[in-house]
Order: C-alpha cells, then sequence, then structure tokens
C-alpha cells in the first residue's frame, strides 16, 4: 500500500509544546487538553500577535526540537518490511525541508520514506495573511499529492484535510486529537496512535 504520512502531531508532538511555550510567552493559562483549537479560544492575545508568534516560533528552532512519538519508528520500519512505501507528507512550506529532512534524519526515520513533500512556495496563496495556518490551502495541497502520489491511505490529525480526503476515498487513519474528535466518514479510522495502525495493517 502506498501511504501518505504526515508529520506534526501523527510522527512528532507539536501542538501541545507549541501551545506551552505560547502560555509561556503571553502569560495564559491552558486547558487540560490543549491543542491547535486553543489558539482560537484565547481571545486576550490579538491574532496579529498569535500570527506573529507563529512565524518567529516556526523560523526559529522549534522543528528540530519536536520529540517523536515513541512507537512511530518501529511501526514505520514493519511497515517497509512489510511491503508498504510511505511518503511523508507535510503542509509546511517548502522553505523548512532542511530543519524537516535533518530531524526526520537525526530520528532514524527518513530513510523509511520514498519522498519528503513539503508544500511549495509557488503553492500558497498570495492573498493568505503571514504566518497564520491555512486549512483550505493545506487539503488542497494534500488531496492533490495523493491523488498524484496514488496514495491510498493516509495517516492524519488534521480536520480538514482528513474529510478532504476522505471524501476521495482514500482510508484515513486518523490521529486521536482534541481537534478532531468530532470527524467522522466512511473512509476515516480514528487510530490512538501507531501502534492501532501497526494492527489495522495486520503487521
Ligand atoms: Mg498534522
Amino acid at each position: 500500500m502506498r501511504i501518505g504520512v504526515d508529520l506534526d502531531d501523527v510522527i512528532a508532538e507539536c501542538a501541545v509544546p507549541y501551545l506551552r511555550r505560547f502560555a509561556e510567552e503571553f502569560h495564559v493559562e491552558l486547558p487540560p487538553e490543549p491543542g491547535w483549537h486553543t489558539l482560537d479560544e484565547i481571545s486576550e492575545v490579538s491574532q496579529a500577535d498569535k500570527d506573529r508568534f507563529r512565524r518567529r516560533t516556526y523560523d526559529g528552532t522549534f522543528f528540530g526540537e519536536l520529540e517523536m512519538y515513541a512507537d512511530a519508528p518501529a511501526v514505520l520500519e514493519r511497515l517497509v518490511a512489510a511491503g508498504h512505501e510511505i511518503y511523508f507528507v507535510t503542509a509546511r512550506a517548502e522553505r523548512r525541508r532542511v530543519v524537516t529532512e535533518t530531524w526526520l534524519r537525526d530520528k532514524g526515520i527518513l530513510d523509511h520514506a520514498k519522498a519528503v513533500h513539503l508544500r511549495p512556495q509557488g503553492d500558497f496563496s498570495p492573498t493568505r495573511t503571514l504566518g497564520r495556518y491555512d486549512p483550505t490551502g493545506s487539503a488542497r495541497y494534500k488531496v492533490r499529492l495523493a491523488e498524484e502520489l496514488e496514495l491510498q491511505a493516509f495517516c492524519e490529525d488534521d480536520r480538514l484535510i482528513s474529510q478532504e480526503l476522505g471524501k476521495r476515498g482514500i482510508r484515513v487513519f486518523l490521529f486521536d486529537h482534541p481537534w478532531n474528535r468530532d470527524v467522522e466518514g466512511p473512509s476515516i479510522e480514528r487510530v490512538t496512535g501507531w501502534g492501532d495502525v501497526a494492527q489495522k495493517l495486520g503487521i
């Protein structure tokens, strides 16, 4: 099977460390289950400050310091050994390729993938707000790539991306997070981690 694998909050824990930094910087308290949805709920920080924080954080050492989910490397290795093809597909911008590939190499999982795809600069809308997450554009990008690469399954956590991939009949392993609890669909299978993916694929 040709499997697309997202990075942030699928391979690496991303939202929680991001929110922790955010809370520290702006002296706000986080709810018990912080996640990407929390950002919208924090009204005491302006959208402009949120955008600036995101840009600054992503331009810094953040991506290079993320922790990988402990069971990810072993399962990826077993998937490859069982004949599956892995494609890392992230909506991170193409200019993050060096930090992204260096991190994947350091964690020992770069070689499990046939390719690493990041979102090309020309793929971003010129009218988008710099520094703000763009779910619609990211979904368009991942769907296009999934079709080009003829992916049959996709490991994802984003709400919109999962739904759009599912609509096209791609089997989605939706990594369970507080921000995607309401997402469901015929092609969408919720998983609590890599152990579940291994079980579902019989490896
Ligand atoms: Mg993600």
